[in-house]
């Protein structure tokens, strides 16, 4: 499917058959789950986290979130999908700017189970302490940046 190289490896740590760009996220189920968003963000943005305003510079990052709405993970990855939406969540800050993007569905998954499986991986780290996780005592964050040198980064 030729996708780039931070999306393929986050699919394959999550065991993740279900990977959609914009065109193909009319075709996920309508069940409830969590999902990955895996995008990339051409240069800098500022994002408010409690209260706190961080940059985070231009590279890969995936924030991990859950469905469990009507229309769950179908409904919940076409609104991250739309651009015309009014900004409600952290991670929309970066949606709204991101020049690559693509979702992986989990179909009954867990997000903080995700969150402590992509942790594992030697390239990412947590760059803002709360991004996405206000309702969760367990994570540091909802978001992980992906670090293209791993080594350069844990030194
Ligand atoms: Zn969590």
């Amino acid at each position: 499917m030729g996708l780039p190289i931070p999306v393929a490896a986050i699919a394959r740590c999550l065991q993740c058959p279900l990977v959609v760009d914009a065109q193909a996220v009319a075709s996920l189920p309508v069940s409830k789950g969590a999902y990955a968003l895996v995008l990339r963000i051409p240069g800098r943005v500022e994002v408010t986290v409690r209260t706190n305003a961080h940059a985070l510079p231009a590279g890969w990052y995936v924030y991990v979130g859950s469905a469990r709405g009507p229309g769950g993970l179908r409904a919940r990855l076409a609104r991250h999908f739309r651009a015309d939406r009014k900004p409600h969540w952290h991670v929309d800050a970066l949606t709204a700017v991101a020049n690559r993007l693509y979702a992986l569905a989990l179909v009954a998954g867990s997000e903080c189970e995700v969150v402590r499986r992509l942790a594992e991986l030697p390239a990412t780290s947590f760059p803002i302490a709360g991004f996405g996780s206000s309702d969760c005592a367990d994570c540091r964050a909802h978001l992980l940046r992906w670090h293209a040198r791993p080594d350069a980064h844990r030194a």
